[in-house]
């Protein structure tokens, strides 16, 4: 019999687990016949309200139900790795606890893969209703930026949500990286995706666990991760300089040939060394990211640690 593994990862998600699992559970009964099997795999991403609490009541009635529970808060995407690679069925999805990713979706999805042909289904909002302006407008500013520097497509409005089967899961855990993006480890993986619209839910309960600063940094990840192009952008400054340089050396010897050197020109010196040593930590700071990265990636630290689960 074939199966649907459901990732959840939860971050103090205490209020709204309960009204997602009721949720859940309904599209399951009205949408699926019993010739498909169903498990629930909740990620507890070292939560300091009540989540542990609801997870564990839900397992206790239900033994499609079972939980990873991490030490500390590691981030959504160590929840999603830990979630597929405990996952066992043949089809997995993975879902946010806050239901703005609306469970309905599941029965097309699993169609698209069934009978279409697919191997993965991703979704897609197509509006940004309900988000603060300023996050909407770097949000769309970053997808544009991304898309020019980057080899992999990243689709705007892209959620985590998704059908795939087994075969893309299998590819994306072996990529190994610890500096994890999932919207391009998604594309990187590449296979034939199906993109659903739907318009943007806000969540049941609780609060957004993503800051501005927050989004900015895993931006920042995003790019590092699936582009070099800020270090081709650093030479590039580099070599631009080089030859102003040249011209202005030339431009000096001769001028002082012709003229003498009467000691003039100490604004002007001062406005150039500010500019270009602003340049210099500009460019280091960017050779400094990737470097950082590398250094997190060669300690090989793991992505997260278990404190239970069942
Ligand atoms: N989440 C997580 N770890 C974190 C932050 C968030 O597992 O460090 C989970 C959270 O519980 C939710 C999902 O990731 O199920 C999406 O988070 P949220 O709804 O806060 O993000 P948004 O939908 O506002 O982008
Ligand atoms: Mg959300």
């Amino acid at each position: 019999m074939e199966k649907i593994s459901i990732i959840v990862s939860c971050y103090n998600e205490e209020q709204s687990l309960p009204l997602f699992y009721e949720e859940m559970e309904a599209v399951r009964k009205r949408d699926f016949d019993e010739s498909i099997n169903f498990e629930y795999l909740f990620v507890d991403d070292g939560s300091s309200d009540g989540t542990m609490e609801v997870i564990k009541s839900l397992s206790k009635n239900d033994d499609k139900v079972r939980y990873i529970s991490f030490s500390r808060n590691f981030g959504k995407e160590a929840a999603m790795l830990a979630g597929l690679e405990a996952s066992t069925g043949d089809y997995v999805t993975l879902m946010d606890a806050d239901l703005q990713d609306p469970p309905a979706l599941l029965k097309t999805m699993l169609t698209a893969i069934k009978e279409e042909g697919y191997d993965s289904v991703g979704t897609r909002r197509v509006t940004r209703k309900g988000e603060p302006i300023i996050r909407s407008f770097f949000a769309r500013r970053f997808y544009k930026i991304i898309n020019k520097i980057s080899n992999v497509e990243m689709v705007d409005g892209a959620r985590d949500y998704r059908l795939m089967t087994r075969q893309v899961v299998d590819a994306i855990l072996s990529l190994k990286e610890y500096n994890r993006y999932s919207k391009g480890l998604f594309s990187f993986v590449g296979f034939k995706t199906k993109w659903l619209e739907y318009e943007n839910v806000e969540r049941v309960a609780g609060e957004t666990k993503w800051s501005f600063w927050k989004l900015f940094k895993y931006a920042l990840e995003g790019i590092t991760a699936f582009s070099t192009m800020p270090l081709v952008i650093s030479s590039f400054l580099g070599l631009v300089f080089c030859m102003i340089a040249f011209l202005a050396i030339l431009f000096i010897i001769v001028k002082t040939l012709i003229f003498g050197d009467p000691t003039s020109g100490w604004p002007s010196m001062v406005c150039i060394i500010v500019l270009v040593s602003g340049i210099q930590l500009f460019t280091t700071g960017i050779i400094g990211q990737y470097l950082s990265k590398t250094y997190l990636e060669v300690k090989q630290r793991p992505i997260y640690i278990i404190r239970e689960k069942n």
